[in-house]
């Protein structure tokens, strides 16, 4: 961990993390439309649910509050996915999201490449520099973690979708509600 406070960028990990597919599985196997059960959930056409964490708009107002930035980083279908973040009206929340589908069976996901590749798009488009030491990754998978963590940015290893969300604050520096 780096020295609280510091933390201007928070990069959410999409399936066990901010949102879980019921019965398994991940959001690329979503088939649209899809039709809202409640504000969190929402089924597709062949009645899969994806519900998002119990905490994803409570932190997400919270790193607003803030006025951190956020993004995901997800291995999945890149239009299935925005569509959910979209129904969730939550498109708006991240910047530049980086959703990339073709390794998601094999657990090789380089988020590594894909965390580069939004930072590039923040400074180019935005004019936004980020230090690796003022970002903070969330995942649940511990290869994507290591993988992070070895260019020396914070990560928050998220391992079961029944954690808080909140625990992102510690690495603020104060933990919050
Ligand atoms: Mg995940």
């Amino acid at each position: 961990m780096t020295e609280k406070g510091v933390i201007r960028l928070v990069t959410f990990d999409l399936d066990e993390t901010l949102w879980t597919m019921h019965g398994k599985g991940h959001a690329s196997l979503l088939v649209p439309p899809y039709t809202k059960l409640r504000d969190d959930e929402l089924v597709d056409a062949e009645k899969k649910r994806l519900t998002l964490h119990k905490d994803a708009f409570k932190i997400i107002d919270a790193l607003n509050k803030k006025k951190i930035l956020m993004s995901a980083i997800s291995a999945n279908d890149k239009d299935k996915v925005l569509l959910a973040l979209e129904h969730f009206d939550l498109k708006k929340q991240f910047h530049f999201p980086q959703i990339d589908w073709e390794d998601k069976d094999r657990g090789t996901c380089n988020k590594a490449a894909l965390l580069n590749k939004l930072l590039s798009l923040l400074k180019v488009k935005m004019g936004k520099d980020f230090k690796y030491s003022e970002i903070l990754f969330v995942d649940d998978r511990i290869s994507n973690i290591d993988r992070v963590r070895a260019l020396g940015v914070n990560c928050l290893h998220f391992t079961s979708f029944n954690n808080s969300l909140f625990d992102v604050f510690k690495f603020f520096g104060s933990k919050e509600e």
